[in-house]
């Protein structure tokens, strides 16, 4: 009998690594250094046909995601994307009453083209923005080192205006850590997001990289550019610390839940409040994980699109189907990891249930009493955890009720409202 796979989402890159900006903080830009320099990093046609031909044979439904990140997957041409939906189409199952097409992009090559097509086919678009100008600019930068806020500004007009579908992803690093208010309200109140994800920076460095990593990863191919790698105790200067990363979602925690529940969504609250009504409807808060893996262009599959690294590497495509990759033992452990390296102090944290250790890949400092192991930004999260819990036990109250969570804007003594004034 042949493992049915569980329930699995797949980030493909059709264009590599390649990308047509060099952010300070993007390690992912290193990951070219796992291909030789004289292969192309586009995925080709034969590929894409294999990757969604077997994504839906192995996807047990009833919704496929259809996933594209980077590097910039639209480097790889919109007639590729075009092709994708047809092929998606060819092969989808009975099984699959939706197939859910989405893609992170940088947003600065979209057109009156791409949004069209986008809008067309219902895609959810991840669109990174640091936040006004200045913040955005800090890091996000183009590949003669100038800003790329003007560029990503008019993507998102454009996708505005083509009424398409989007989230924005917002990474909190040490320049814009110091802002929660002013970036919250300019995507809120300039832009008109209503879905907004938070997402630290935290860039591992060992002894040997920490001096490279510093400088920033956007340098040229062919450069002394050491592969990223999930090691180290040693973080880069643009990575945000606990403490900053904590105030930051308390901060717009309290903003949003005195006047933007029900229509603003920010992940991160949203996944709390599911953790409160006893979901794990993220990887990151989950007690284990590894169900959500990594295509590169050229048909590698990784455990996780963190760990795209050689010891992680499950198989390629071409050689064994995606179902027998999902349902290895490598990946079995992979996902079973995380719960099983989870140190003592977690396990009796007052918020494990919200948080479970967070992500592996941010594990690399010691708890007080000197166990490894312990998550980078645990005082941040256990600060967070802990000031949202009236909040979100009041929601969850009201929703178990069968009332809304918004509900709680009209309750100032549960927003925290009359003690701020
Ligand atoms: S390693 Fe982190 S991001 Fe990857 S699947 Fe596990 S929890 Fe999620
Ligand atoms: S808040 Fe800290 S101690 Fe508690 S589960 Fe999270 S990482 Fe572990």
């Amino acid at each position: 009998m042949p493992t049915i796979a569980p329930h699995f989402h797949l980030l493909a890159k059709p264009a590599g690594a390649a990308c047509n900006l060099g952010c300070k903080y993007c390690f992912f830009l290193s990951k070219e250094n796992l291909y030789g320099e004289r292969e192309s990093p586009l995925m080709d046609d034969a590929m894409l046909e294999t990757h969604i031909r077997q994504l839906m044979h192995a996807s047990p439904g009833p919704q496929v995601d259809v996933a594209w990140q980077g590097g910039e997957p639209m480097l790889r041409g919109l007639d590729f994307f075009k092709r994708s939906i047809e092929l998606a189409e060819r092969y989808r199952q009975p099984r699959h009453r939706t197939v859910l097409h989405t893609m992170q992009t940088n947003g600065t090559l979209i057109d009156d083209e791409w949004a069209a097509f986008f809008k067309q086919h219902n895609y959810l678009i991840g669109l990174s923005i640091d936040g006004p100008r200045e913040l955005h600019d800090a890091f996000r930068i183009n590949r003669r080192g100038g800003g790329s806020f003007d560029e990503v500004i008019r993507g998102w007009n454009l996708l505005r205006q083509h009424e398409v579908d989007v989230n924005i992803l917002c990474t909190i690093h040490a320049a814009n850590a110091g802002h929660p208010l002013e970036v919250y309200r300019y995507f809120r109140d300039e832009l008109g997001a209503r879905y907004i994800q938070l997402i630290p920076i935290v860039e591992r460095a060992t002894p040997e990289t920490i001096a490279y990593a510093n400088q920033g990863w956007g340098g040229h191919r062919g450069s002394d550019r050491p592969l990223y790698k999930q090691e180290g105790s040693l973080v880069t200067e643009r990575s945000v610390t606990a403490a900053q990363f904590g105030n930051f979602l308390n901060q717009v925690f309290d903003e949003w839940v005195q006047r933007d529940v029900g229509n603003v969504y920010v992940t991160t609250f949203d996944v709390a409040l599911g953790s409160w009504m006893g979901q794990h409807n993220s990887c990151v808060v989950s007690p284990t994980c590894g169900n959500a893996l990594a295509l590169e262009h050229n048909g590698d599959v990784y455990s996780c699109d963190h760990f795209v690294e050689p010891v992680h590497r499950l198989g390629n495509l071409r050689d064994a189907p995606l179902q027998a990759l999902v349902t290895s033992e490598q990946q079995r452990r992979f996902g079973q990891n995380k719960f099983d390296t989870l140190p003592r102090y977690c396990k009796e944290c007052p918020v494990l249930f919200a948080c479970y250790g967070e992500c592996p890949r941010n594990r690399f400092i010691d708890t007080p009493d000197g166990e490894p192991g312990l998550n980078y930004l645990c005082a941040g999260y256990k600060a967070f955890f802990t000031h949202i819990a009236p909040a979100m036990e009041t929601m969850a109250d009201l929703i178990r009720q069968g009332r809304y969570a918004d509900e709680i804007m009209s309750l100032p003594a549960a927003t925290g409202a009359e003690a701020a004034g």
